[in-house]
């Protein structure tokens, strides 16, 4: 079928019926590959990939490049520094039997296990939210603030943070009394219906968040501006996707960050743009944004996600059960934690789940990245900005480094990088030369 496809197109272009095509033919090697050659090369002659890439790289200004490279790097040791903290926290309440004295005070409280499961969550998670506090407001608050990158003062700040501790609180307790259940009921096997409890648990919390949680912190309202909202929706409309609204929300309350998401499950699904998106972008830029958002929607990213993460989740809870099971042999006894059962079990795991996750963050940025590479090329055949594309990717790079290397980007790039999403914008421009706008390339995004 293939071939007989190939031969007949080439069979038409040696006919001349597309004559557009014709001077590729001569340019290329190889006869057999005209047919899907052809098409590059007749752009390319006039516009250079490489060139306009540099072109828009040079338009972010050295200390701005500086400044972002440096937080952004800073965050792989962030990455590290959280790992080791979590695990010399989870060790203090091991060691020092803190968590085997929280086990047996819920024991004093009630004799229901559940119930007990719950106490002692309330008592964790407060110890450990405390114990870890210094690193959290580092990392969170002054370290935001020295790249500009946070607008709070520290009240609004802090009460996101008890906000965000409340939900813990709750949402955490419901995923520990079902999980601790499960151990109980299954024994050795637990582990398999723990991870299918765990990926069940993530698309509820998806479900509920646009309507229940994500209110807790900005104000979402639908978009008002007709200039903006209907090309939007007209976009969506030629997508196939059923909106009749687009919601806007105050990401400024905490910075001047500019994104958009697709949040929620199945009922609750819907596309959200940040005001600074509004405040600081073109519309051929908030159109491109939006056309990446709606690819994350076509494409089923969230279903897909939820799949490939729960493929992750289940192999974690594999290795939690080998862990747990393998610690408590030796330090069970020292600890004052009888088996897996045991609710005072909870710093161990939590120290073999970060170590899972820790050595797994290759893999769950690829699984990111990929999709977010998907919505990008989306994006563009469903925008046709390809240089408001590239502005949107410069404005990125003011938290993310614009420009790694091949290593650095598949091991902590969550995102493509600047540099992969421009190159892929100009590729495409080439192609598409009748979408350029020299508007767009020239207009200064940074000040
Ligand atoms: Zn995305």
């Amino acid at each position: 079928m293939i071939r007989a496809l190939r031969v007949g197109v080439f069979t038409l272009l040696l006919f001349g019926i597309f004559p557009h095509f014709a001077p590729a033919q001569t340019t290329s090697g190889g006869a057999m590959a005209a047919p899907s050659v052809s098409p590059n090369a007749a752009p390319a002659q006039s516009f250079n990939v490489d060139a306009a890439v540099e072109q828009y790289l040079a338009k972010m200004p050295p200390a701005e490049r500086a400044k972002s490279n440096a937080y952004f790097e800073g965050g792989y040791w962030l990455i590290l520094w959280d790992f080791l903290s979590t695990v010399f926290v989870m060790w203090l309440l091991l060691h020092f039997r803190w968590s085997a004295r929280m086990r047996d005070l819920t024991e004093r409280i009630t004799r229901f296990r559940s119930l007990q499961d719950a106490l002692y969550w309330i008592q964790f998670f407060v110890v450990v939210s405390v114990l870890t506090f210094p690193l959290t407001v580092y990392e969170s608050y002054f370290r935001e603030h020295k790249y500009d990158l946070l607008n709070q003062t520290f009240g609004p700040w802090m009460r996101d943070q008890l906000v965000m501790l409340a939900i813990g609180l709750l949402l955490g307790a419901i995923l520990i009394v079902l999980l601790f259940w499960l151990v109980r009921r299954l024994g050795k096997n637990w582990w398999v219906w723990g991870a299918v409890v765990a990926v069940v648990f993530s698309a509820f919390v998806s479900l509920i968040a646009p309507v229940y949680i994500f209110p807790l912190f900005n104000t979402y309202t639908k978009l008002q501006d007709s200039r903006i909202k209907d090309p939007i929706l007209s976009m969506a409309r030629a997508n196939g996707i059923p909106a009749y609204d687009v919601y806007e929300f105050n990401a400024s309350r905490q910075s001047d960050r500019v994104s958009a998401n697709v949040s929620g499950f199945a009922g609750t699904q819907r596309i959200s743009l940040n005001d600074n998106l509004l405040k600081r972008c073109t519309l051929p830029e908030i159109e491109t944004t939006m056309g990446h958002e709606m690819g994350h929607y076509v494409l089923n990213h969230e279903y897909k996600g939820l799949v490939m993460i729960g493929v992750v989740i289940v192999i974690g809870f594999a290795f939690l059960n080998w862990g747990v099971n393998f610690a408590l042999k030796r330090w069970g006894e020292r600890w004052g934690v009888r088996d897996i059962t045991d609710i005072a079990v909870l710093p161990l795991a939590a120290i073999v789940l970060s170590l899972f996750f820790f050595l797994m963050t290759p893999v769950t940025n690829t699984i990111s990245r990929t999709m977010e590479f998907e919505a990008d090329m989306y994006g563009l055949n469903a925008a046709r900005q390809p240089d408001g594309e590239a502005n949107v990717d410069l404005l990125l790079g003011e938290y993310r480094k614009m420009d790694p290397g091949p290593v650095e980007e598949f091991i902590f790039y969550d995102h493509p990088s600047g540099r992969t999403r421009i190159t892929a914008a100009m590729r495409w421009k080439a192609e598409h030369p009748e979408t350029a706008s020299p508007e767009e390339l020239a207009r200064p995004v940074f000040k």
